[in-house]
């Protein structure tokens, strides 16, 4: 029987003979025909990945093998355009639409030979928490059927979960890989902004979105940030630091870290007593451990929610302003009157309810009369953060929350209160408006039966650190 735990593990397994990567992808499509009804998976593409494993095994047994990502089967998120392949952010909209080019981070994947097995589920343009506003059906939390598995990146966390693909990838503008990572008790890493380029990224809120990476464990998530990150033509704003050997300077020397907590954080009203209570343990035994563990106080809590959600509302109303049934995607068949009427029979269609709500409400704070009372406003609140996030990285190496106030939320809990499902994001979105690396890792099991994590960031650029520091917690883990 096939059996994965690491990136590393399986490649010594394939050079000793033990396992080919027809093996491994024939596992994976008989545990994604078994699991059908979790719903992880838009489209699985069988004879292709069969195909490439098959021409993987025969390149090792001539001794030709050169990518780092060598038969490693991953799942890729819905709205990462994969050339000849379904493209469709799990909307309406994009019904029938096919990928034209690749984004950058899937060449990368597939110049070292990884294999794509499908494309993954998530809540329609990554607008969501829970994976249940997606035109393919929601997806289901594969350790409790009756609970979603978060959002948006839902399919791409229940694939690893549920042991359908070795690693994923997902998208990440307000906490879309780290809260279903949470929910579904695995690890889930969002870059720096910039770290990993845009390009073939379908925009949702273009100054917050970031690839991210849905793994079990760290150097699995090391290993593939190293081959996506760095520099882009086609990506103005991917950073041109050159990335560091992330996968190789995980094992360091042990020092003691500076690590910040917000009490506010952990107090407010809204976070689960033993989510809370497990954090604070959590931070106590990294005291004992030597680490210099301090609260700092945080008074932006009540305002980061709201001013994500004007900006990035602002921004999706005008990305989404090219889905206009013209060049491709859905198209209305009623008879229409002119232009105006087209795109609005045609957009009515395609979106669904929260997408609508979304450019609804972006329109609005960026409309003549309203704009400095939202718009402006919460760009001076990113500001605000930005800046306070910054002085604290100048005396901590690490701030730690938790991932999400509560485990995973029950199917249908959150559906008909958006502003509810709004407020569950009040730990993750802070990353994004600051654009500094996040992780969540899931070190904790609540009395409900439900896994949840902790989530570490660190200052912008330093995902290696980061990315240390998680390998530390999770190989020490307690629980
Ligand atoms: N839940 C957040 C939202 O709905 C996060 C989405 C994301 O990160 N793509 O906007």
């Amino acid at each position: 029987m096939f059996v994965y735990s690491s990136i590393s593990h399986y490649q010594s397994q394939l050079t000793q003979g033990h396992t080919t990567c027809v093996e491994a992808v024939e596992h994976y499509l008989r545990q994604i025909a078994a699991t059908r009804h979790l719903n992880a998976y838009v489209a699985v593409y069988e004879a292709e990945a069969l195909a490439r494993a098959k021409e993987l095994d025969t390149l090792r047994k001539e001794g030709k093998t050169t990518g780092r990502l060598h038969g490693v089967v991953i799942g890729v998120k819905d709205v990462i355009s994969h050339e000849g392949h379904p493209l469709t952010a799990a909307s309406g909209i994009l019904q029938g639409f096919e990928a034209i080019y690749s984004a950058t981070a899937i060449k990368k994947l597939l110049d070292e030979e990884a294999i794509i097995i499908g494309s993954l589920n998530c809540d329609e343009f990554a607008m969501g928490s829970t994976n249940e506003h997606t035109v393919y059906g929601p997806v289901l939390n594969a350790d409790d059927e009756s609970r979603v598995p978060g959002g948006s990146s839902g399919g791409s966390a229940v694939a690893v979960q549920a042991g359908l693909c070795m690693v994923s990838l997902g998208s990440d503008t307000g906490g879309s890989v780290r809260q279903p990572a949470d929910f579904c008790g695995i690890v889930g890493f969002k870059p720096g902004y910039g770290r990993i380029s845009r390009y073939g990224l379908i925009a949702y809120a273009s100054s917050f979105d970031q690839i991210g990476i849905f793994s079990t464990n760290i150097p699995d998530t090391a290993l593939l940030l190293e081959i996506m990150a760095g520099p882009d033509v086609a990506d103005s704003t991917a950073s041109r630091q050159q990335p560091d050997a992330y996968s190789k300077e995980l094992d360091t020397p042990k020092t003691p870290y500076r690590i910040a907590y917000f009490p506010e954080a952990l107090d407010h009203p809204s976070l689960d007593p033993e989510i809370r209570d497990a954090i604070y343990k959590r931070l106590e035994s990294l005291k004992n451990e030597g680490h210099h563990v301090q609260p700092v106080n945080f008074d932006l809590m009540d305002y980061i929610v709201p001013s994500y959600y004007v900006l990035t509302t602002a921004e999706a109303s005008s990305n989404l302003s090219r889905y206009d049934g013209v060049r491709y995607g859905h198209r209305t068949e009623k008879p229409v009157t002119d232009l105006v009427d087209f795109y609005k029979k045609t957009r009515s269609e395609g979106f669904g309810k929260e997408v609508k709500r979304r450019i609804m409400l972006g329109t609005f704070v960026l409309s003549a009369g309203y704009y400095d009372a939202y718009f402006t406003r919460a760009q001076k609140v990113r500001k605000l953060l930005t800046t306070k996030i910054e002085l604290i990285f100048n005396d901590f190496d690490f701030i730690i929350l938790p991932t999400a106030p509560t485990t995973a939320f029950r199917r249908g809990e959150k559906t008909e209160d958006p502003i509810a499902m709004y407020l569950a994001d009040i730990y993750t979105v802070m990353a994004n408006l600051a654009g500094i690396p996040a992780i969540s890792l899931p070190l904790f099991r609540h009395n409900n039966g439900m896994r949840f994590g902790l989530q570490a960031m660190a200052s912008r650029q330093n995902e290696l650190s980061l990315l240390r520091f998680s390998h530390e917690l999770l190989t020490n883990r307690e629980n």
